[in-house]
C-alpha cells in the first residue's frame, strides 16, 4: 500500500483522496473479477461540516453516510438543494422516536436491529406510504456494546420483519470488532445474506473496504480515508 491510503501523509484534499479510494475499489473488484458497478461507495461524512462535504460533492460523489439523524438534518437539506440527486444513508443506531425524521431524510437505513424499531417503521409506512430502503444490522462479533441482531437470530429476525411487520429488507450490514481480522465477519455476513436470499451487503470501512469487496460487499462505508481523521471520541461510533 502507498502512503495515500490514510489521511496522514496522503493527498492533501478530499477530492484527491476520493479518487484514490475509487481506484482502490476498482483494483479490488478486478482482483476478484467483480464488475465495479456492483459496489457503491458511501462516503461517511459524520462529524464533518458542510464546507468539508462540498468539495466531495463537487468531485461527483453522490452517496453519503451519517450516523445521527439530528446532525444529518442540520447539514443536508441545504446541501441537497444544490445537489438534489444526493443519496443519504443512515449508518448509526436509530431510535424509534426518530423514525419519522429519518424516513423523511434518508434513502437507506442500514441499522434495523430490533422488533420495536420494526414496529415504528411499519407505522411510518402505514402513515406515509413509503419508507427508505432497509438493511438489517448483524452483530457478527456478538459484542455486548454493539447494536445489531446476533448472527444466530438473524434468520428468525428477517422472517419477523417480513411476516410480522410487512417490511421489505434488502440486505445486511455489519461492523466487525475493531481488534479482529474482518474477513471472517464479512464471510459470515455474506453467508447469512445468501441463505436468506438477500442481495445487498453493507460492509467495509476505511481500513478494510478492499477486503470487504473481495467478500462480496455491494456497499462500502468509507469515512476517514476520504475526509481525514475524526476526533477520537467519535471515531469508533
Ligand atoms: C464512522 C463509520 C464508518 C466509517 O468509518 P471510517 O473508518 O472512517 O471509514 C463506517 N460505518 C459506520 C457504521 C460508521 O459509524
Amino acid at each position: 500500500m502507498t502512503d495515500q491510503s490514510t489521511s496522514e501523509g496522503g493527498p492533501a484534499n478530499a477530492a484527491a483522496r476520493l479518487r484514490y479510494v475509487r481506484g482502490q475499489m476498482a483494483k479490488a473488484c478486478a482482483h476478484v473479477e467483480r464488475a465495479p458497478a456492483g459496489v457503491q461507495l458511501v462516503a461517511v461524512s459524520k462529524t464533518f461540516a458542510a464546507a468539508e462535504i462540498e468539495p466531495v460533492l463537487a468531485a461527483g460523489q453522490r452517496a453519503f453516510g451519517e450516523n445521527r439523524v439530528q446532525e444529518a438534518n442540520a447539514k443536508w437539506p441545504a446541501l441537497r438543494e444544490r445537489f438534489p440527486d444526493t443519496e443519504l444513508h443512515l449508518i448509526g443506531p436509530l431510535q424509534s422516536n426518530k423514525v419519522k425524521d429519518a424516513a423523511a431524510l434518508f434513502d437507506v437505513i442500514h441499522t434495523v436491529d430490533r422488533a420495536s424499531l420494526c414496529a415504528a417503521l411499519a407505522k411510518e409506512l402505514a402513515r406515509s406510504g413509503r419508507l427508505p430502503r432497509l438493511l438489517v444490522e448483524v452483530n457478527t462479533g456478538a459484542e455486548a456494546q454493539k447494536a445489531g441482531v446476533l448472527p444466530e437470530n438473524a434468520d428468525a429476525f428477517l422472517r419477523d420483519c417480513r411476516e410480522s411487520y410487512g417490511l421489505t429488507i434488502e440486505g445486511l450490514m455489519c461492523i466487525p470488532p475493531f481488534d479482529e481480522a474482518p474477513a471472517p465477519h464479512f464471510a459470515l455476513l455474506a453467508k447469512t445474506a445468501a441463505r436468506n436470499g438477500l442481495s445487498t451487503l453493507s460492509m467495509g470501512m476505511s481500513a478494510d473496504f478492499t477486503t470487504a469487496i473481495e467478500f462480496g460487499a455491494t456497499l462500502v462505508r468509507v469515512g476517514s480515508a476520504i475526509f481525514g481523521s475524526r476526533p477520537a471520541t467519535t471515531a469508533a461510533t
